[in-house]
Parts: structure tokens; sequence; C-alpha cells
């Protein structure tokens, strides 16, 4: 069995625990590694290393830090379909989503590219006579992220690229359910020139995680996940004195207005609903049907779903793969279990697709008339179930979404400017699309949601990230002419 390692001072150490967890190939059913799990001593490891390079690297010109990114932007560049393979074989996405995936997150290294701008502080000159204030951007130190299985690229890119631009030296533990990425990405910045002990990758569990957010050399912590966790994250790392940004679940809205295009909208809801089998944080699980809309809206829905390909992920042929695993995909069929007691219509039934093999496949499903206060509805199903819910009136789709707990993405289809507007006024959630389904921020803005989407204060990469991963020192300095030089016990004037 194949065994993954951890990444330790620039090279792959084995793990010392005695415990592994297993790597499955989703779309057979067959466990394909074994993934060593830290316990306390290999966090401790890579921290001990992370603090022995952190001096060196904070002291890297801008320019060679920039330097290493741009290499390190070419090697990503130049292995996309590598590290896109290693994404579908672990996760299950097709491959086209996890290219996708790749390149989403090569944004944000691109962006971590122009660190020498990004990190200009302010200059008053002449701020008192003679004397000048400036600000200076200054890294944290050793900082750690927690990710999750669904981006296993492009969520420790988000992270790692502007930690390590600001002079950082970064430790990810990335899902321990899809691992071998964060590998390939480690040996990438060997092969870039970073410095030995900057970049770590440590794989594990809870117990890891539990020594990150108690180690007393690990400044800051960039968590993305569920929401318990996020909260268990947030509340815990902050208690250690740490600066913490936690992203949590999801339930994301698609408001449809009755002079919306209907055909454009069922496309939508389709592609941002069953795409990488509905297991990402910004998928479209809820369409909110406004008046006499939604019989033509459920009805041209489903009337798509049937050309929804599902295979495994390395046939071109499929658009939707797998589950990451059997529980997950056995949870999420007890949601369609339970639908139809909460007065809901299963119009597309994804149980009933049949598939060879053992792989953790399940068919799209369209369930409406779903209410809140059902299972259905209340939590997030993070699979490939489309709920319908109908509401009268603007207002009553309004209220429904900033009633609900998260505020990750939200997007409403209409033709009306006006009232799309008015909706971006209104609405309670951290990214909107007007008549975009998937309202991710490209990577020079930043990404994050509100309410139970996120526990802290900074969101996600962007001019954000910078903020997260420096922290301000304003200099006063003044450079007196010793000629003029007195004693002067009186408070300092500001003239
Ligand atoms: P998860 O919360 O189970 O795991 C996330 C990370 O936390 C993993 O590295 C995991 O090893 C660790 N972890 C799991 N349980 C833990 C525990 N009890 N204590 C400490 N650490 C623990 O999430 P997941 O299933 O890997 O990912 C899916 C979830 O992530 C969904 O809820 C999804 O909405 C969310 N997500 C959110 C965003 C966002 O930007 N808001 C983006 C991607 C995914």
């Amino acid at each position: 069995m194949r065994q993954i390692t951890h990444w330790i001072d620039g090279q792959a150490v084995a793990g010392t625990s005695g415990r592994q967890g297993p790597v499955y190939n989703p779309a057979t059913g067959d466990q394909t590694a074994a993934v060593d799990l830290a316990s306390a001593a290999e966090i401790d490891a890579a921290a001990e290393t992370a603090v022995s390079a952190f001096p060196g690297w904070r002291a890297t010109s801008l320019s060679r830090r920039s330097e290493i990114l741009f290499r390190f932007r070419e090697l990503v560049d130049q292995h996309r379909h590598d590290i896109a393979r290693l994404i579908t074989a672990e996760h299950g996405k097709v491959l086209s989503d996890a290219l996708g995936e790749v390149a989403r997150g090569l944004e944000n290294v691109e962006f971590a590219c122009g660190v020498p701008h990004l990190l200009k502080g302010g200059y008053s000159e002449q701020a008192s006579t003679g004397v000048d204030v400036y600000s200076i951007l200054q890294p944290l130190g050793v900082v750690a992220g927690i990710t999750p299985f669904n981006f296993p690229a492009m969520v420790p890119m988000w992270m790692f690229s502007n930690a390590l631009a600001c002079g950082n030296c970064f430790i990810l533990k990335p899902s321990e359910k899809d691992p071998s990425a964060s590998m390939l990405f480690a040996e990438l910045w060997h092969s870039a020139g970073l410095p030995d002990g900057v970049f770590s990758v440590v794989h594990g569990d809870r117990e890891a995680v539990t020594r990150i957010l108690e180690h007393p050399d690990i400044a800051a912590v960039s968590f993305v996940g569920s929401t318990p966790v996020a909260r268990h994250v947030y509340e815990t790392g902050t208690r250690h004195g740490k600066r913490v940004q936690a992203l949590g679940g999801a339930k994301n809205h698609m408001v449809v207005l009755p002079d919306a295009d209907v055909e454009m909208a069922a496309d939508a809801a389709v592609s941002a609903g069953y795409g990488s089998a509905g297991e990402r944080c910004m998928a479209v699980s809820a369409v909110v049907a406004v008046g006499e809309v939604a019989d033509r809206l459920v009805e041209a829905i489903a009337a798509r779903i049937p050309s929804v390909t599902v295979g495994p992920g390395d046939d071109p042929r499929a658009q939707m793969g797998p589950l990451v695993t059997r529980e997950h995909r056995d949870k999420v069929v007890s949601y369609l279990d339970d639908a139809a007691l909460g007065g809901a219509e299963v119009v597309v039934d994804g149980r009933k697709q049949r598939f060879d093999g053992d792989g953790f496949f399940l068919g799209a499903s369209l369930v409406d008339r779903v209410r809140p206060g059902t299972r259905v509805y209340d939590e997030e199903i993070f699979g490939p179930v489309l709920s319908v819910l109908r509401v009268e009136t603007y207002d009553d789709a309004l209220r429904l979404v900033n009633d609900n707990p998260y505020g990750n993405g939200v997007a409403i289809y209409t033709r009306d400017g006006g009232a799309a507007r008015r909706f971006q006024f209104e609405v309670q959630a951290g990214m909107v699309g007007v008549n975009v389904p998937i309202p991710v921020p490209v990577a020079y803005y930043s990404f994050g949601g509100w309410k139970a989407s996120l526990f802290g204060d900074t969101h996600m990469y962007g001019p954000e990230g910078i903020h997260f991963y420096t922290r301000t020192k304003v200099v006063t300095s003044r450079w007196p002419d010793p000629s003029s030089s007195t004693i002067d016990l009186g408070f300092p004037q500001s003239r």
C-alpha cells in the first residue's frame, strides 16, 4: 500500500505516531494509499524547523521572494495536469473540474507574485516639524493552514501564496481524505528554491489540529471546513492567543424572480447545483422560486438532469463524479430518505440511478416544495441534491435567505436591474452573484461569507489575506540638526 508521508524541513518524512488513515479512489471504492496521521510530536517538529527558518525567510528581499513565487507559478502551471489527476484520484471530481480548481488557485499565486507592491506601507512626511511617520507591514512568524477535502489544491493555494509572500513560514495540515496534492506542492516549492523549513506539510486529524491550536510558536491559523469545526478552531485558537480566520459551511440560495430567463436560470441551477457533485462550499443548494416562475423552473431543471453524465472523474464523458467517501454518500442519501417526511416532493431521485462497481456514486436529485424546519433545508447536505423552495414575493425570498444561519454565497436571477441592486443592498451574505450562480471573487478581491460561514474578522486571500498575514508597525522618526538640540522636559508637541 502506498504510504503518504509528511514534508518537514525540505524533505519527505515518515510519520512516527503509528497511526494512519485510509485514502480511497472514490470512483472504484478501493483504498489506494495510507496517509500518516501526525501526533503532537510531528507538529512540534514542523514548528521547530519553521521557527529556525523564519529569520532567514523574513530577511529575504522582496525581489528574491517574488522571484521564487514566479518560479513556483511556472512549476504549478507545468504540473497542472499532474495536480488535477491527483485531485481526481482522491477526491473524485471530474478532471476538467480539477483543472479549473488548479487554475483558480493559481490566480492566488499570481496575485502574491506582486508582493513588493502589496507590502508597501504609508508615509507622511513632515507630520510634525522635521518628523516623518511611516507604516511597515511585517510577517507574523509561523502560521498554519487547515484545509477541507473539497478543494485539496485551491484552498491551500488561497492560504500559502500570501502567507509565504508576506515572509511567514507556513505549516499546511490538509484534509486526510485527499492529501497527495499538498505533497506535490511541497516538492514544487522545493524546486522553486524556497528554503527548507519555510513550507511544511503535516497530515493528520483532530489530534494534529489540537496541537496546532495550542502550539505556542504558531501565531495564526487559517481554517476552511465545516461550521462546527470552524467554530471550534476559532474559539480554541483565539483562546490560545492566535489570530484566526475560520471559514465554515454554507447553504447557498439562488433566488429566481418571475421576470428571469427561465432557461438560463435552469442551466445555472443545474451547473451550480451538481458541479463537483455538489461538494462545493459555493454550490447552489436551495433554489428560491418567486411567484409563478416555480412550475416552469422545476420543469426546466428536471428536464436537464437526465443529460448530466455521472461517471469516474477520469472519464472525459463524465460531468459529475462520485462523492468523496461511502459514509458521505450514505449521509447524502439519508436526506433524500427524509425529504418526503417533511412534505417535500422528490421530483428526480438520484437513488434510482444504478452504477457499476463499488464507487461512491449518487445520481443528481431534485426536491421540490422544500420548507424551512426540515432536515433537507436546515442542514448543509454537500451533495448533488438541489432543493426548490416556493415563495410568493421578493420580500418572502429575502426573508428566507436572511433568516438562514449561513451567509456564504447567494445569487439572484432577474432582468430587473433595480431589483438586483435592491437585493445586493439588502441580502445578508458575503458573496453575491447577479445572474452569476457561483460568485467566487477573483484573487484580487477577497473570499468569505457572513454569519455561520465565517468566524473571525478577515476574509481569505486578496487584500484581506495580506492584512491577515501581516502586522503593522508605525515608525515616527526625526533626524534633528545637532546644532539645534536642547533639553525640553515638556510634553512632546505635534507642531
Ligand atoms: P471538516 O470540517 O470535516 O474538515 C476540515 C479540516 O478540519 C480537515 O483538515 C480535517 O482534518 C479537520 N477536522 C475535521 N474534524 C475535526 C475536528 N473534530 N477537530 C479538529 N479538526 C478537524 O470539513 P470537510 O468535510 O473536509 O470539508 C467540507 C466542509 O468545508 C463543508 O462544510 C464546506 O461547506 C466547507 N467549506 C467551506 C468553504 C468556505 O470557503 N466557506 C470552502 C470549502 C469548504
